[in-house]
């Protein structure tokens, strides 16, 4: 196979959100799994729609979500060859090569004529005068005298044919297309034009996007072949809609991924949760590294039906890769979320605390949250202290657990789930009798972490402290 060089092609309107950045993953994906080249372009030819600082927010989007480019804008220089607005000779070259072969021509008829020709089914704002039939003398005076003209593609007749690789072969008429405008009267090149003059120039291999660019597709083959160029491998994606039923978009509230990065999801859940959408692979796993994901990744296994973005099923995917993380990395992870003013563990002390509630953190961001099992607020601990004072038997269960603790070396969950069990054999208690008095006197709370976690996250130090403080409330 020639090398497969895919793109992705974002305009700098706004951050990513979701939708964009499945789209970013496929086309990543797929370059990765042919050991091709994956493409950036940023599609700022549409000058007014530009946002401000859009650009370096896309990037970071896709540094964080690890969909690293092989070739695009030349970041921190304001001039990379990615970028299609510093390509407008390139697509005027082109449009000029196309009216000189006849394939496009000069419309002169004004937006205000072009409008009120327009009627309900006319296939888009077409040219409504004569201009494709002009002789060249009358382009010549008629160019002079101004305004400038547009330059408008003329669509033949015939019946367009191309081929999506998720929807098999797929056929426009001619004149349900309609002569579409190439170059605008200030000479930049319209959305369809410009993708195919730069797809070319890229030498891109597939196109892989969004179902709602399929009515560009017919335009845009006919381009390919008017500019003798092959057609690139066409794959448009299953449409995603939100929970509501309603397509996924900014507008509709899809999260962008700088939310889902300032909630720390961790990134590679994100992107195994997104591949899903519309791709199987294979067989029914869900939780796929980024190394199987670009071994499994293929064209085949698209789907066309619409498919359903689901918030609980990508926290789920974030959760699981957060297990999965050894914990040196996850502790990496959540340092610098953690609030130390609330939580100041040293360095010794933070990876044991997080080892503890690791299998109940869904983000990054959550550590401090759970945490707060570990390390309750004051008023936390005496109000679990004081229902301990209700309870006689703990005094001596609490006796035997402490005295216990302080003879454990190993300080580490297992161990220390079974001396807590050993201290309940020799204090006559066992079950709920052991383990609600002990969890209460050492985090105040009825609930959480297994008490070994507890015991390993807080350390000798504060478990002795809370045991002796419970104590002295049960005993006055
Ligand atoms: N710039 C287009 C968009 O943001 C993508 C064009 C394409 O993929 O062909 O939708």
């Amino acid at each position: 196979m020639p090398t497969v060089r895919t793109r992705f092609a974002p305009s700098p309107t706004g951050s990513l959100h979701l939708g964009n950045l499945r789209i970013a993953i496929f086309n990543h994906l797929l370059a990765r799994h042919h050991e091709g080249q994956f493409v950036l372009r940023i599609e700022d030819t549409d000058l007014e729609r530009n946002v401000e600082g859009a650009l370096e927010g896309i990037l970071a989007d896709l540094r964080w979500a690890g969909l690293e480019w092989d070739e695009g804008p030349d970041v921190g220089g304001s001039h990379g060859p990615y970028r299609q607005s510093a390509r407008g000779n390139s697509h005027r070259l082109a449009a000029l090569r196309l009216e000189a072969a006849g394939r496009a021509y000069r419309c002169f008829c004004t937006d205000e004529e072009v409008a009120a020709a327009r009627t309900g089914d006319t296939p888009g704002p077409e040219c409504p005068g004569r201009c494709r039939s002009l002789g060249s003398g009358e382009i010549r005076a008629r160019t002079e005298a101004g305004p400038p003209p547009v330059l408008r593609f003329a669509v033949p007749d015939d019946t367009v044919s191309f081929r999506d690789e998720v929807r098999g072969d797929i056929h426009w008429e001619g004149r349900d297309i309609g002569d579409f405008v190439i170059l605008r009267s200030d000479e930049r090149a319209t959305y369809n034009f410009a993708v195919v003059v730069d797809d070319i120039a890229m030498e891109i291999s597939h196109v892989i996007r969004g179902a709602g660019h399929l009515s560009n597709t017919p335009k845009q083959a006919l381009l390919f072949d008017a500019l003798e160029a092959p057609r690139p491998v066409f794959a448009h994606l299953p449409t995603v809609l939100g929970p509501d039923g309603r397509k996924l978009s900014k507008r509709e509230g899809a999260p962008g991924v700088r939310e889902l990065a300032g909630e720390g999801y961790h990134p590679d859940g994100v992107v195994n949760y997104l591949s899903l959408l519309g791709w199987s692979p294979g067989d029914d796993r869900e939780i796929l590294s980024r190394r199987e994901l670009v071994a499994l990744m293929d064209l085949d296994r698209v789907g066309a039906s619409d498919t359903i973005f689901d918030p609980e099923k990508l926290r789920w995917a974030s959760a699981q890769h957060i297990a999965a993380m050894p914990l040196e990395a996850l502790v990496d992870a959540v340092a610098s979320r953690v609030d130390r003013s609330r939580y100041p563990l040293s360095d010794e002390e933070l990876p044991k605390a997080v080892d503890a509630i690791r299998t109940r953190l869904t983000t990054f961001g959550e550590v401090n949250q759970h945490l707060a099992l570990l390390f309750p607020e004051p008023e936390t601990l005496a109000t679990g202290h004081a229902e301990l004072a209700e309870e006689e038997a703990a005094e001596v269960t609490l006796r035997a657990v402490r005295q216990h603790l302080e003879e454990v070396e190993d300080w580490d969950p297992e161990t220390l789930s079974g001396v807590v069990r050993e201290a309940g054999k020799s204090a006559g208690a066992r079950g709920r009798a052991l383990f609600h008095p002990v969890r209460l006197a050492l985090t105040g709370a009825r609930q959480g972490p297994d008490l070994g976690q507890v015991l390993a996250g807080i350390g000798p130090r504060r478990a002795a402290q809370r045991l002796t403080r419970a104590l002295n409330r049960i005993t006055g």
